[in-house]
């Protein structure tokens, strides 16, 4: 039987990853701002240290979940155009096909900023941080705000 570390944190729940993703926080502490510029997001939250892009390539999931809303939201309009097009069988193309061109063009730079912090709490949902991120982001804290850098395994040689 394996008991639990002492060091473990409890994981939060998917709700509140998730939350925590639409409103473009930190999935790990629910710290924000996470971006400098509405495109530039920074890359460790300014409350724990966590660094957002885990490993490279990290980021293909947010251009995933982009793609997914954008081709939604299309889907949706056309859905919507093929109904009211049923109803008034004289209604014009132009307008309908205006309005998605402009979905298409502007859904993916507006949803980009959310893509990647909804991405960030879904991967932490699957793959919770390791001790060793852990320590990162503690490290990475305290760096930024001027403490000294914990001592690695200092504790660790203390207990009895
Ligand atoms: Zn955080």
């Amino acid at each position: 039987m394996n008991a639990p570390r002492a060091a473990a944190r409890t994981q939060p729940p998917w709700g509140r990853l998730l939350l925590r993703g639409v409103r473009k926080q930190c999935p790990n502490c629910g710290g924000h701002p996470v971006y400098d510029t509405w495109f530039r997001m920074k890359d460790r939250c300014p409350d724990c240290g966590l660094r957002f892009e885990r490993e490279p390539g990290f980021f293909v999931g947010a251009y995933l979940i982009n793609l997914a809303v954008a081709f939604t939201l299309l889907f949706v309009l056309c859905m919507v155009y093929v109904g009211w097009k049923a109803a008034n069988p004289d209604a014009g193309v132009l307008v309908p096909i205006s309005v998605m061109v402009a979905v298409g063009i502007l859904a993916p730079p507006f949803f980009y900023p959310y893509s990647r912090t909804v991405w960030s709490a879904i991967d932490i949902g699957m793959a919770p941080l390791e001790p060793a991120e852990e320590a990162d982001a503690a490290a990475a804290l305290a760096a930024s705000r001027g403490d000294a850098p914990p001592e690695p395994g200092i504790d660790a040689e203390r207990r009895p």
